[in-house]
Order: structure tokens, then sequence, then C-alpha cells
């Protein structure tokens, strides 16, 4: 216990002073993965976790196996999603996943991001980009049903964040493209210009601002997406940049 205490005591010695509400250290985005818990997207593979050998029921060893779509909870869409001859997700480079990134606040009664919405906020200045909505705001990646209305990224809105060079685009659902969209313009538009993005992000435990982010997609071989984990930092001006 003493050492405990200790290590409690130079803990909180290194660390910066506390911001009332601002929660230090990394803080995981992700969505834990459970078909009870995590939506799919509609006529999306549906996820299966099952147990083969299981030691609470008498086996020697616990060995289970998951069957789910590359598009599953938080992950990243590679630029071969959606883009011919695009890198698969094993060849996305680090950089672009690793890095600042500011989170910007979505009202709950906006659906649209377009270029309008975008304009309104503080943007031009970040390495990369994650939206916090709606779909936070109620909690739906950690919620079986899959919802509809989703708020989501306009072409217009790609476009201005692909031409000012953005690294990443993260959005709070599933998908970053509306609902039913006549052409997925803007995967095209992000992916096109190797801008990965990463969707399905819970953006609960964190506010607007500005953040250090890691996401790591699994490595998978010539795919065009794969889950991840993502955490973020607050930046205080204290910590060096993360960077890969
Ligand atoms: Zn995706």
């Amino acid at each position: 216990m003493r050492s405990f205490a200790m290590a409690v005591v130079l803990g909180s010695l290194s660390c910066a002073p506390r911001q009332a509400g601002v929660p230090q250290g990394w803080i995981d985005v992700t969505a834990t993965l459970d078909p009870a818990r995590t939506p799919v997207y509609e006529g999306d593979a549906p996820m299966k976790f099952d147990f083969l050998k299981d030691m609470r029921k008498g086996d020697m060893l616990t060995l289970s196996v998951y069957s789910l779509g590359a598009h599953s909870g938080t992950h990243v869409d590679a630029p071969m999603h959606f883009v011919a001859n695009g890198a698969p997700i094993d060849q996305v480079t680090l950089n672009l996943l690793i890095g600042t990134a500011r989170v910007i606040d979505i009202p709950d009664s906006v659906g649209t991001i377009d270029a309008a919405e975008l304009n309104k906020h503080d943007w031009k200045s970040a390495q990369r980009v994650l939206f916090r909505t709606r779909s936070t705001l109620r909690g739906w990646m950690d919620s079986p049903k899959f919802h509809r209305d989703f708020a989501y990224i306009a072409p217009d809105a790609a476009q201005l964040l692909a031409d000012a060079g953005v690294l990443l685009v993260g959005v709070d659902y599933i998908s970053a493209e509306q609902f039913g969209a006549p052409a997925p313009r803007t995967h095209q538009i992000l992916l096109g210009r190797g801008i990965p993005i990463v969707e399905g992000l819970d953006l609960r435990p964190v506010q607007a601002g500005d953040y250090d982010v890691i996401v790591l997609p699994l490595k998978v071989a010539g795919h065009e997406g794969a889950p991840a984990r993502a955490i973020l930092r607050k930046r205080t001006g204290n910590h060096r940049s993360v960077t890969p």
C-alpha cells in the first residue's frame, strides 16, 4: 500500500495542474465490439462471437472465434474501400493515424455537416478533424439498434477538408456518408486524396478541443478496412506531441 501511495504522489507531481472536468492521460474512444451493444450498418454482416472451448464450462482452456464485417464498431476505411487500386488498410501510413486532432462539436439538431456547418467551427488549423455529433450525444455507438439519421459529412465539407490537407477525418457513427446517399461522394473525395476515415468513434468521454490521437487498425493484408483501437489525450502544452 505504501508504494502505491508513493506512486500516486509521484504521478500527481509529474502531471499538469488538473483542470476541472478535463480528464488526464489517454482516453479510450473505441466502441466495444459486442453484438448486444454494437450497431451494425443496415445490410452489413452480423457480428458473431463464439467460444469453441470454455474453461467456465469445464474445458481445459478457453478458445474463441469471431466473425464480423471489416467495418464493425470503431474502424478505419482505407482508400481501397471506394477508390480503384486504392491502398488497402495494411498500407495506410501510421503518420496519418497518429498525431494531433481537433474534436469539433456538432449540435444535436444538425444532421448534415456541410460546408456551411463546417465553417461555423474553427477547423482550419487542425491536422485531423473528428466530429462529435448527435450520435455521441445519444450514445448510438453503444446501442445495437441501427439509426439511419446519423449526422454525416456532406461532399462539399469533405472537399473543404481534403483541399485544406487534413490528414484524417473521423466520425462518431458507422459511416461518414449520408444513409442512402445516391453516390458515395464523401468517401470518394476523402479516400481519393488518400485521407483515411475513422468511423464509429465513441466520443462520449471527451469534449471539443485539441487532442493527440492514436488510431491503430488491425493490419489485415489487402483489405479495404479494419476495426481499430482509438485513443485521445487532451493537449495541455505540457505533453510532447505523439509521433509514430
Ligand atoms: Zn467504413
